[in-house]
């Protein structure tokens, strides 16, 4: 194919971009595995631990040794993990957890968990991504405001009152507050008594700044036939309805259906977590995307990307195929507590590698135009159509 008959989208795809070598990644992965490999509960836990330690490290452990190959103390690594790290790094392999894996006799179920990892970026990928000026897309700074996180109304810890003063010294516009709706007693759902009282407390957060808005939202569960559980006039009580699966996550039968209905329902305007996927646990819904994406892209719903380090649900691979179908997007951190909210910079790295316009992001535009969506998602809706003729 000539440059010139390149469509927009196919020149989208080209930009996307694999991180180069996640090495956190990777050798937290191989720790998980052993940790899955042991026999005794302590030292599963013992090495689950440090496979948490090193996903969570701001710097690649390549840029930790020292020229003479030495690696610094870190909290939670013991002199096997540390092992393991040097093997690694020295081979690309680690001998000892292929040796603890095939004397476990557990090696079917430790590969199985070893293939729901991928496009899973450790929080050092993460911010060398967006540090990486060499790369398009959404940038921290510009982000203007998150739309997922559970406060005290239900499965959260904070007030409205802290989520207002830690977003606001995030530097974001706006947030919106998004707890369990009452189908998802698990979840400590709000009924609509609940969502009125915590309405309140919201507006006299706002009362207090208008430098910061904080919006009501509402995380709506996805039910088996894709219907929401809360009705359309108690969706209108919302100022942004998220719907999102929580069941059947499991199943390798197609759930298309299930996810063209919620995606078409006029309340909603997120697909939040639209996988449901865990790292090494479950790989969530399995559909057709392409259906799924541009049936969202009609309906001006934006897609999710959760930077919930466990979900990174949508991750950039499947994003870019997002992107290519006209859909909008949003980038949110499903924090549960306020320390949570540097999640959002995991999505912002997907959204970066997915090399998607911040044009495209909800999260990244002013207010009013947010609110606008808001109320007529189908002013920035996109027709699927100009993408179907490729196919
Ligand atoms: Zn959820």
């Amino acid at each position: 194919m000539t440059p010139d008959t390149r469509t927009p989208v196919e020149s989208h795809q080209r930009q996307s971009r694999a991180p180069v070598s996640d090495i956190n990644a990777v050798i937290g992965g191989l720790l998980r595995d052993l940790a899955f490999a042991q026999a005794t509960q302590p030292k599963m836990f013992g090495y689950k631990r440090a496979a948490a330690a090193v996903l969570a490290l701001d710097t690649h452990l390549t840029e930790l040794v020292t020229p003479e190959g030495v690696l610094p103390r870190i909290a939670g690594i013991g002199p096997g993990s540390a092992r393991v790290i040097s093997e690694t790094l020295d081979t690309g392999g680690s001998p000892t957890v292929e040796r603890a894996v095939d004397e476990s006799g557990r090696r079917g179920d430790i590969e199985r968990r070893r293939a729901l990892r991928a496009h899973f970026l450790s929080r050092a990928e993460v911010l060398r991504v967006l540090r990486d000026r060499s790369m398009a897309g959404p940038t921290l700074s510009d982000y203007a405001g998150d739309l997922q996180m559970h406060s005290e109304w239900s499965d959260g810890n904070a007030t409205v009152e802290d989520i207002a003063r830690a977003c606001h010294a995030r530097g974001y516009a706006y947030a919106a507050v998004t707890d369990h709706s009452h189908g998802l007693k698990i979840a400590g759902g709000m009924s609509m008594q609940e969502a009125a009282e915590q309405r309140h407390a919201i507006d006299q957060v706002n009362a207090r700044t208008d430098s910061f808005r904080l919006l009501q939202g509402i995380e709506a569960n996805i039910d088996a036939d894709g219907q929401l559980d809360v009705s359309s006039d108690e969706a209108h009580a919302f100022e942004v309805v998220l719907a999102a699966p929580h069941s059947r996550l499991r199943r390798a039968q197609d759930q298309t259906e299930r996810l063209m209905t919620a995606v078409q329902n006029p309340a909603v305007r997120i697909l939040a977590h639209p996988r449901g996927r865990i790292t090494g646990s479950r790989a969530g819904v399995v559909a057709d995307w392409d259906r799924v994406f541009a049936t969202a892209a009609g309906s001006g719903v934006a897609i999710e990307i959760d930077g919930d380090p466990a979900r990174q649900d949508l991750d950039y691979v499947l994003a870019a195929s997002a992107l290519a179908a006209g859909c909008l997007f949003a980038l949110d951190s499903d924090a549960h507590a306020t320390e949570q909210l540097s999640y959002a910079e995991t999505a912002i790295a997907h959204a970066r590698l997915a090399s998607i316009p911040a044009d495209r992001i909800v999260n990244y535009w002013p207010l009013d135009r947010l609110v606008d969506w808001l109320s007529d998602p189908r002013k920035e809706a996109r027709s699927g159509v100009q993408y179907q003729e490729r196919a």
